[in-house]
């Protein structure tokens, strides 16, 4: 049975002292009682290989926030998934919307990423989302639609169990506005459609599928209660430890499995 799964993404925030500071809180106030989500941290670069030192005896896992579907090569700026894979990384975001909508990331880009994470034995988060224009012209549904059927096609019906996926509103990151439960439930409703349509209702039925956008300790008991919800994907309120446990801990009482 898989359990829910809570991301932290810290984007570009923290050195390397602050970042194993924030790991070792989150590794001491996970150590009990015991959540029922799986956690994992996606701090920048820089701290990677730092905080993999901190998690690695404990129940959380290394996340990147984004790579390369390159092995290697002339890409300056970059990272292949076999540096991270190196280094301890289990899961990579891919596609976030600050990768698409400020460094111009296309739909095609991010296809050939998927592929890239799970042959290095990576699970790849892929977030989709709607911009605030798409979804006030009722263009939710096409544009998710658009994003993954793009982003899964190099994804094989053998492969499609090592995918995560997050909804992520674009107008509902950093923006302290989030989705409400109804426009929640039914994107992630049309999500899970899809997915059965693409691989079949054994396979399409066990990806999990995260929410992400302004999630908070407040709101974090509501989100994780909409059954269709299967974890989170938190930036913002991820980068202290008392934030990010309470939101980790809002599955704790649901202890809702796939
Ligand atoms: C994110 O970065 O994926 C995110 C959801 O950010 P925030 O929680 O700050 O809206």
């Amino acid at each position: 049975m898989t359990p829910p799964l809570v991301v932290g993404n810290w984007k570009m925030n923290g050195g390397t002292e602050t970042s194993v500071e924030l790991a070792r809180e989150l590794v001491r106030g996970l150590s009990k009682p015991r959540a029922s989500a799986q956690v994992a941290l996606a701090p920048p670069y820089t701290a990677l290989w730092p905080v993999n030192k901190v998690i690695r005896k404990s129940r959380i896992k290394l996340a990147a926030q984004n790579c390369h579907w390159q092995e290697s090569g002339a890409f300056t700026g970059e990272i292949s998934p076999s540096m991270l894979a190196e280094i301890g990384c289990e899961f990579v975001i891919v596609g976030h919307s600050e990768r698409r909508h400020i460094f111009c990331e296309s739909d095609d880009m991010i296809a050939r990423k998927l592929p890239a994470v799970i042959r290095h034995g990576m699970r790849p988060i892929l977030c989709v989302g709607e911009t605030i224009e798409e979804r006030q012209s009722g263009q939710t549904s096409v544009v998710i639609t658009r994003q993954l059927d793009s982003a899964l096609k190099g994804v094989s019906e053998g492969d499609i169990e090592k995918v995560e996926i997050a909804y992520e509103p674009v107008w509902a990151i950093g923006t302290g506005l989030n989705a409400t439960a109804e426009q929640i439930r039914e994107t992630h409703e049309r999500i899970r459609n899809l997915l059965v349509d693409r691989f079949g209702a054994a396979k399409g039925e066990q990806t999990r599928i995260l929410y992400g956008g302004s999630v908070k300790p407040d709101n974090a008991g509501m989100i994780a209660h909409i059954d269709t919800v299967n974890g989170l994907l938190v930036g913002g309120a991820s980068l202290t430890a008392e934030s990010f446990l309470t939101i980790v801990r809002s599955f704790s009482q649901s202890d809702r499995v796939l």
